[in-house]
């Protein structure tokens, strides 16, 4: 057989046996649990987000907790002093009852505060609850598809092992130094090979000069200038 024709069938079955490996690559099995995955990193992230602000919140809320007993420690001294030294005068009791007010308005807020923060944390671990049991649910889905993507592939790749050992069977027919030639340009471009048809690159369908044409029916080695292919006849 012409080296050439060698290496066109031999492309062929090379071709056929890097569609099934990009088959393998983009199965739908493969692509969902690609995405579950990526669902289980980000519940995680999620997570560990949500735990960060509830421990702040425990936080705040302790600090608030000790400014309230700080509060209650001063309204209990203001009614020692009441007790031990009553004010003298109208003008004195206005003032202590303003301190008193004044204090119990800062416990108030403080409590309000604290309400707050308990009612914002329960929603939080309530959120957490619900993350934590998404990813638990991801990760029975990717299980289950890591088991089907394997059994798929498995037999895929049974398939793919018999078509490269075709494709290598043909290679030891053909000219090495065509072959290496063969394996340079499929690094660019795939297939490598392209048929000439009427006067034109069949790869790019672009026209070749008759120079070239001629060139490509004398049998010499002719690479297109547009697409980078070797245009055989
Ligand atoms: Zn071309």
């Amino acid at each position: 057989m012409d080296n050439f024709e060698a290496l066109w069938a031999y492309q062929t079955e090379d071709i056929k046996a890097d569609a099934i490996a990009n088959a393998i690559r983009r199965s739908p099995v493969r692509q969902k649990l690609e995405k579950t995955r990526d669902l289980i990193l980000d519940r995680q992230k999620q997570y560990k987000q949500i735990e960060v602000e509830i421990t702040a919140m425990a936080d705040r809320k302790d600090i608030i907790s000790q400014a309230v007993e700080h509060s209650e420690s001063q309204l209990r001294a203001l009614k020692e002093r009441f007790d031990s030294n009553p004010p003298a005068t109208a003008e004195d009791v206005k003032a202590l009852m303003a301190e008193v007010s004044h204090c119990r308005d800062t416990i108030r807020q403080y409590e309000a505060e604290i309400a707050r923060i308990v009612k914002e944390s329960s929603a939080h671990e309530k959120q957490q609850h619900i993350v934590r049991m998404d990813a638990a649910n991801a990760k029975k889905a990717f299980d289950q598809l890591k088991t089907e993507y394997e059994a798929e592939s498995q037999s895929k790749k049974a398939e793919l092992d018999e078509q490269r050992a075709k494709a290598k069977a043909l290679a030891a027919t053909v000219d090495p130094a065509l072959l290496d030639e063969y394996n340079t340009i499929k690094k660019h471009i795939s297939p490598p090979i392209a048929r000439l048809t009427h006067g034109q690159c069949s790869g790019c369908n672009t026209s070749l000069p008759s120079a070239v044409v001629s060139r490509i029916k004398n049998g010499s080695l002719v690479e297109c200038e547009t697409c980078g292919r070797m245009i055989i006849q």
